[in-house]
């Protein structure tokens, strides 16, 4: 075991606060990562007040995890010491089933996945994420950092960049398509650069034009206030996609009804109160209404290097570990340009 200064949620609702936790010995296949960065997800917080349920305290968040390997087990084939790696949502999975076959850990059914944090592991003890100095991973779960990223730039990719990246590609945005994310935040931010170097038309609907600015600048051909009820009116049946990224319950019916023919809305914000959605809303058009979670260990590999080969990373703003709780304040009033990242050299 080894012990590591970490930053963990002692119970629900209640302030981060700097403790020790062990890691476990490096094994066969583990390699030790020196976290340097670790960005803060909407998801993190969701967890560490119990939005989604009942969860598991201590609780070390975490999911967006930038560093370098600083050990190798005996039987590690794919990394080296030095080198610079990321670790995203999940660190095991059954490896068997169907979809972890076909590179979809994320929706493993043989138990799995094992999530980075509010999770047990495999050795039965809870998992614990990347707001800590060290984490021990199975190679298998680790990914490599693209040469030309930073690790600060890159350690949203990690959950916000594979979120957005994988349905993106899913649902097959390109060239001649429409897409509108909604809700510029750290997924919204990064769905909007992914769309746009994807050769996608991508249209910003975000509360208000407060960030018109930044959307242009990260590549959105069009941005409107969905606060302005002339929006819905204008924008009636555009759509091919429609990527929503709020962490809130939205008037759905409104939104559908932007869809064009065989259009899809994508969600991947996951609010905590449960959504009424009337069938009628979509049923004209053959309109569909549709989720995705992250994406696997392979296609996170992919998204990695497409951002390198874009050369863009996430826009973020780095913070020492004693301004955790502030940042989760701000991500939860929509004040966030675009990340918030902690630099784990302060914990
Ligand atoms: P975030 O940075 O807080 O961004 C969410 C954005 O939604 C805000 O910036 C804001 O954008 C908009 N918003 C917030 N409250 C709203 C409201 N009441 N009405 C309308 N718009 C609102 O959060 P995030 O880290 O991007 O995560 C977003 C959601 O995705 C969370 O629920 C998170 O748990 C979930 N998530 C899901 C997955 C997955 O695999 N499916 C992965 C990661 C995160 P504007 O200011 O532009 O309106
Ligand atoms: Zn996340
Ligand atoms: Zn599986």
């Amino acid at each position: 075991m080894t012990t590591v200064a970490a930053y963990a949620a002692p119970a629900a609702k209640a302030p981060l606060e700097r403790t020790t936790i062990e890691r476990r010995p490096v094994g066969e296949a583990d390699v030790l990562i020196d976290i340097k960065f670790a960005g803060i997800c909407h998801s993190d917080i969701h967890q560490a007040r119990e939005g989604w349920g009942p969860a598991a305290f201590p609780m070390v968040p975490g999911h967006e995890i930038a560093g370098v390997v600083s050990e190798v087990g005996p039987g590690v084939t794919e990394f080296q010491v030095g080198d610079r790696v990321g670790v995203g949502c999940m660190v095991d999975s059954c490896r068997e089933c169907d979809n972890c076959k076909d590179g979809l850990e994320q929706f493993c059914t043989g138990g799995g996945p094992v999530w980075t944090y509010n999770s047990t592991g495999k050795d039965g003890r809870p998992t614990l994420g990347g707001y800590a100095e060290k984490i021990v991973v199975d190679e298998k779960y680790v990914v490599r950092v693209p040469d030309g990223l930073s690790l600060d730039e890159a350690a949203p990719l990690l959950c916000a960049g594979i979120t957005t990246y994988s349905p993106l590609k899913h649902w097959n945005a390109g060239p001649g398509k429409k897409v509108a994310v909604v809700g510029l935040g750290g997924l919204g931010h990064m769905g909007v650069k992914i769309a746009h170097a994807l050769g996608a038309e991508v249209t910003v609907l975000s509360q208000s034009l407060r960030k018109k600015d930044d959307g242009l600048k990260l590549g959105a051909d069009h941005y409107y206030a969905t606060a302005d009820p002339e929006t819905f009116t204008s924008l009636k049946g555009t759509f091919d996609i429609i990527l929503n990224t709020v962490s809130a319950p939205l008037d759905f019916p409104a939104y559908l009804s932007l869809l064009r023919r065989d259009g899809a809305m994508v969600n991947v914000g996951l609010p905590e109160e449960a959504v009424d959605i009337p069938l009628r809303s979509f049923f004209g058009g053959r309109r569909s209404i549709s989720s995705s979670n992250i994406g696997g260990i392979q296609e996170t590999q992919e998204m990695l290097d497409f951002c390198a080969a874009h050369g863009f990373g996430a826009e973020i703003e780095l913070i020492a570990a004693d301004r955790i709780n502030e940042a989760y304040e701000r991500v939860v009033a929509s004040d966030v340009r675009y990340r918030f990242v902690i630099d784990t050299s302060t914990i």
